[in-house]
């Protein structure tokens, strides 16, 4: 039987990995795919107190390798659900089947797609939600970036370095990103700022994505934008739809908590970006994972 079940090893997850086993109880990190969530895509972390530069991948590894050290055990396997047993929670893996007294939800959120209908055809042929992972197949071309959150204009502000040409398409005329990235990014000749535009039709041909369809929503007029590649950074969603017999959602599908972090089942508690909350930071996600274990260890103890 381990202690806590921490499900996602993004920030959230393996700051609660960390804080778990300091804490003296035994912790299992189950992760899906690899470890790092949204972060290790980012090429350059300036806002994490205490370190001035870093990129997601340096922050990601330090804080796998530091979750590892200290003694958590971290598995790659798919969480498919919980079942809740009096005390004990049932957490079944595509390959396995855990008890533990508590659960600490961690699944942090993935990337929003656009939803135009060839879109998921052309992911890997013009379309890509990663500047970081696949920038470096853009050289010297001309390149759009889709979104106006810190996300969108640090792939901007990455691809311009080497991209002939970087569009930033946003639906309104104000950035959710820090002013210091749009200034930055303003002061680039390569980069053209295309505002109150959404995208409505990706065109292909053979090879893929050649151009964008693009309407300004305050005067109905389209414009083609030729492109070789689209870098869809439109925020996240969650997926929590596998815990809904756990934890409740909010409308958006994310897991209902309060700064206490439990859901609405006893010993079962949330972290990080997967959880209703307004700001989804690095920090956010770290302090979410320290709370949560905290409150997991105690609501433990007082077993
Ligand atoms: P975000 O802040 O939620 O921004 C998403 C952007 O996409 C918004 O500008 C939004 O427009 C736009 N959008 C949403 N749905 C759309 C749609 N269907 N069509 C067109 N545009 C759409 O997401 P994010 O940039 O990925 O950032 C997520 C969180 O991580 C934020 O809290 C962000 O600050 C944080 N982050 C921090 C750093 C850093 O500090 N270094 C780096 C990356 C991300 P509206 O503005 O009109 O809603």
């Amino acid at each position: 039987m381990v202690d806590v079940i921490i499900i996602g090893a993004g920030t959230a997850g393996l700051s609660a990995a960390i804080y778990t086993v300091r804490a003296g109880k035994s912790a299992l990190v189950l992760e899906a795919s690899s470890y790092g969530g949204q972060i290790i895509n980012t090429p350059d972390i300036e806002n994490y107190p205490g370190i001035a530069h870093i990129s997601g991948f340096d922050f990601a590894t330090g804080l796998y390798n530091q979750a590892k050290d200290l003694g958590a055990d971290i598995r790659f396997e798919r969480v498919t659900g919980i079942i809740t047993e009096g005390n004990v929670k049932k957490v079944i893996t595509s390959q396995n089947e855990y008890e533990c007294k508590a659960v600490i939800l961690a699944t942090g959120a993935k990337n929003r797609p656009l939803g135009l209908p060839n879109e998921q055809e052309l992911v890997g042929k013009g379309v890509s939600y990663c500047a970081t992972c696949d920038g470096m197949f853009y050289r010297n071309k001309v390149v759009a970036v889709n979104g106006g959150g810190n996300t969108a204009l640090e792939d901007a502000q990455f691809l311009s370095n080497y991209c002939e040409k970087v569009y930033v398409i946003h639906r309104r005329d104000k950035f959710r990103a820090d002013q210091k990235e749009v200034e930055r990014l303003k002061a680039k000749d390569n980069v053209e700022f295309v505002l109150d535009s959404t995208i409505t039709k990706l065109n292909e041909d053979a090879s893929g994505l050649v151009s964008l369809e693009v309407t300004n929503k305050n005067t109905g007029d389209t414009r083609t934008i030729e492109v070789s590649g689209l870098f869809v950074a439109i925020g996240q969603a969650p997926d929590n739809t596998a815990f809904e017999n756990v934890a409740s959602l909010d409308e958006k599908g994310y897991i209902k908590a309060g700064e206490d972090l439990k859901t609405g089942t006893e010993g079962i508690f949330t972290a990080g970006d997967c959880r209703t909350k307004t700001v989804r930071q690095l920090t956010t996600a770290a302090s979410d994972g320290a709370v949560a274990a905290l409150a997991a260890c105690g609501y433990i103890d007082a077993m």
